[in-house]
């Protein structure tokens, strides 16, 4: 078996998981006949505290079926260069929904006010698609996995109001950002309109995210799914994976941010460079000083049991979970420290 630090979605469901799987009454959700299915969302309902939610097949739809339903066809929307939405879904945003997508720097996780106002496009000028979406991501993958309090969403959320822009919150690790922050992650959600978590990241379940916002939101959002083929029927048989998820892994992910800081700080003392981040969560980066030797440290680690990946060169990702234990993160730790020690030398 390998230390798998390559992501939080590697994890294996639980035997619980899978008995909660196993005994799931089921309907066809396309006719909203499925009994699971309407207590995930229900639940999903209560902890975003939004009035609904919908059970889609993994965050790229939740994503894109949000914004489709913010009907963006030919305006404009903010959404952060580092963001996931920017780099890891194909492009959705312009393919699928035809907005034009205004990237804005989000080098410390959440936009500055001073970069929105430059990058906002008014609706009182012929040569303007303007703008009418913002898109946050908390917590922030590409900037460390860097947790943003509550009330440095509301400077975003607040300014955004005021352009009279709808938010939408890309919030597949909101729970790592509740956690690391100490915040309710109702209270995040009350600043936006909609909102994607995920379900199979660090809470563990195989499959599955949540669109939250308004009835009126989401019933826009059941059309878009069905539009993108993602209705599905007797879909209770995963969504009780994702019940099994919020009712038993959200307060364990202290666990996966406790190994994260003991690995960093490992790292950090045995001299090799890592990215600081003010909030941290499950993940650290480090930066090796040869960026020919990249693939060298991969292939190594990976021949003494420990899998993780490169985001670029001289730069790895390592994702904490509940498929890592503490002395799991501390022998990956130690195999990493000597391989780095000896090819990045
Ligand atoms: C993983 C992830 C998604 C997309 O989720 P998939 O289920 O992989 O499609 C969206 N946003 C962020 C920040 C993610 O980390």
């Amino acid at each position: 078996m390998f230390i798998d630090l390559r992501s939080d979605t590697v994890t294996f469901p639980s035997q619980q998981m899978r008995e909660a799987m196993c005994k799931a009454e089921v309907g066809d959700d396309v006719f909203m006949d499925d009994p699971t299915v309407k207590v995930l969302e229900s639940k999903a309902a209560d902890i975003t505290g939004k009035e609904a939610a919908l059970y889609v097949v993994s965050g790229t739809m939740g994503n894109i079926a949000a914004l489709l339903s913010h009907d963006i066809h030919g305006f404009g929307v903010m959404a952060g260069r580092e963001s996931h939405i920017v780099n890891y879904e194909g492009g959705g945003v312009s393919i699928l929904a035809g907005a034009f997508c205004q990237q804005i720097n989000d080098e410390s996780g959440l936009p500055l006010v001073s970069d929105m106002e430059l990058t906002f496009k008014a609706d009182d000028n012929v040569h303007l698609a303007s703008t009418k979406l913002l898109c946050l991501e908390n917590t922030h993958n590409r900037r460390g996995g860097m947790a943003s309090t509550v009330s440095e969403m509301k400077v975003c959320t607040d300014w955004a109001r005021n352009k009279k822009m709808f938010v939408h919150l890309d919030g597949a690790r909101i729970f790592n950002a509740s956690i690391a922050c100490g915040e309710r992650v109702s209270d995040y959600c009350a600043l936006v309109d909609s909102v994607q978590i995920c379900l199979s990241k660090g809470l563990g379940a195989p499959i599955g995210s949540l669109i939250c916002g308004t009835r009126d939101f989401i019933e826009k959002a059941r059309f878009w799914r069905k539009r993108i083929g993602g209705g599905l029927r007797q879909v209770g048989i995963i969504a009780a994976a994702g019940i099994y998820a919020l009712d038993n892994n959200i307060d364990r992910i202290a666990e996966d941010h406790a190994n994260a800081a003991m690995v960093k700080k490992m790292l950090d003392d045995a001299g090799i460079k890592t990215l600081d981040v003010a909030r941290p969560t499950n993940m650290v980066y480090i930066k090796i000083k040869d960026a020919s030797k990249t693939n060298d440290i991969i292939s190594a680690c990976e021949e003494k049991g420990v899998k993780f990946t490169s985001t670029a060169p001289a730069t790895y990702r390592l994702v904490f979970h509940l498929n890592v234990c503490r002395s799991e993160a501390l022998k990956a730790a130690n195999i990493i420290i000597e391989e780095v020690e000896r090819i990045d030398a």
